[in-house]
């Protein structure tokens, strides 16, 4: 009985071993399928999210309260507006050429200036030293000669377009920038306007009478080229560092502009633009500011920005020193205090609507959905 159960035993042992083998082999067999499905799932994945990416990528770089946005579409046309500052071994242009690299650029299309002011076109010469650049968007002659920084960058300028490797477009207001699949408009240049309102703008501008008549500036500032981007129901507005005596002469007494999306605040939220007549009339859904430590966000700006009627959020570059308790929570800010990070804020507009904002610092995404 013990004998005879030890050889069935054996023999169910001698069997099971090779099952094991069969089921070895099965299962060796069914790890390759399914290793064929999950790369034809990845191909597909890929295919359908270029498909779907009918996504505007936006990078706010951190050029350390200077300007520098760089607009990316699905099929890899760019425009950057503004370089950043020049110096620090080219760390602005670094930054820059990363965010390229990142959306998968070998070159940038177009780069905008809003202005001559170094923290904006100071950049120039080692942004073309590090990438290509198609056509340089500027307003046309300097208008401040007298400041030394601003006449050194404008020269700087000058010489890079000397060279003949590079087109040129003098902006207007009402012009269309030739960006493929990106609607650019050209709002304000050269201390020029619209004289006329965008499609659906033009109504009376309630927040005037509660923003102060300022002197007008005279510097670079007030010339700044100012840009409406549209993606699809997004609109996107950059208007520089234009100044609160310009947004006033455009916005009242009727507002010209409408409401827009997000908000690319000017002159790094610094108290000399902002107004509410700009600011509360165009009532955008997202702000971002490009300040740095302790240029730009200032005080009484962050608290206006913060008050915008039906704000969903104001984004900063980097916390600001001068704001202290007005600055928004840490989630908002891409670069704590402390020693320089770099971090950037990335946002993905889609066409319908919806768009999200990524703090590179916490790489938490945002989500705001169509409306
Ligand atoms: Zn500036």
């Amino acid at each position: 009985m013990f004998l005879a159960r030890s050889k069935v035993m054996l023999r169910s042992s001698i069997m099971s071993r090779s099952e094991n083998i069969l089921s070895a082999e099965s299962a060796m067999k069914f790890a390759q399928r399914l290793l064929a499905v999950l790369a034809l799932l990845v191909v597909s994945c890929t295919l359908l999210r270029a498909q779907r990416s009918g996504d505007l990528r936006v990078f706010v770089i951190d050029v350390e309260g200077g300007q520098s946005t760089l607009f990316v579409t699905p099929d890899h046309h760019s425009l950057l507006i503004d370089t950043g500052w020049p110096g620090n071994n080219g760390r602005d242009a670094d930054r820059i050429v990363a965010a390229a690299k990142k959306a998968g650029l070998t070159r940038i299309d177009f780069v905008l200036l809003t202005h001559y002011h170094v923290d904006h076109t100071g950049g120039v010469p080692q942004l073309v030293d590090r990438i290509p650049v198609g056509t340089f968007i500027d307003h046309g002659p300097l208008r401040e000669p007298g400041d030394k920084p601003t006449l050194d960058a404008y020269d700087a300028y000058q010489k890079v377009l000397a060279t003949g490797k590079y087109k040129h477009i003098l902006a207007k207001p009402g012009m269309m920038l030739p960006i493929p699949g990106l609607t650019a408009e050209v709002l304000t240049a050269d201390g020029n306007f619209l004289d006329k309102p965008l499609p659906g703008a033009g109504q009376p501008n309630p927040f005037c009478q509660q923003s102060e008549h300022r002197p007008a500036d005279q510097t670079e500032n007030a010339r700044s080229v100012g840009t409406l981007l549209t993606w699809g129901k997004v609109r996107i507005l950059d208007l520089g560092d234009l100044t609160w005596d310009k947004e006033m002469d455009f916005l009242c007494p009727n507002n010209r502009i409408g409401h827009v999306d997000i908000l690319i605040v000017s002159h790094h939220g610094w108290n000399q633009s902002s107004s509410p007549a700009l600011v509360d009339a165009i009532t955008p859904r997202i702000a971002v500011m490009d300040n740095g430590a302790t240029k730009g966000g200032s005080k009484p700006t962050v608290a206006t920005l913060r008050k915008i009627p039906g704000l969903e959020a104001l984004w900063q570059l980097h916390y600001s020193e001068e704001a202290g308790p007005d600055n928004v929570p840490e989630k908002f800010i891409a670069n704590l205090q402390g020693p320089d990070t770099g971090y950037g804020l990335e946002l993905t507009v889609s066409p319908g609507g919806s768009f999200s904002v990524t703090n590179a610092r916490t790489q938490a995404t945002a989500d705001y959905a169509a409306h």
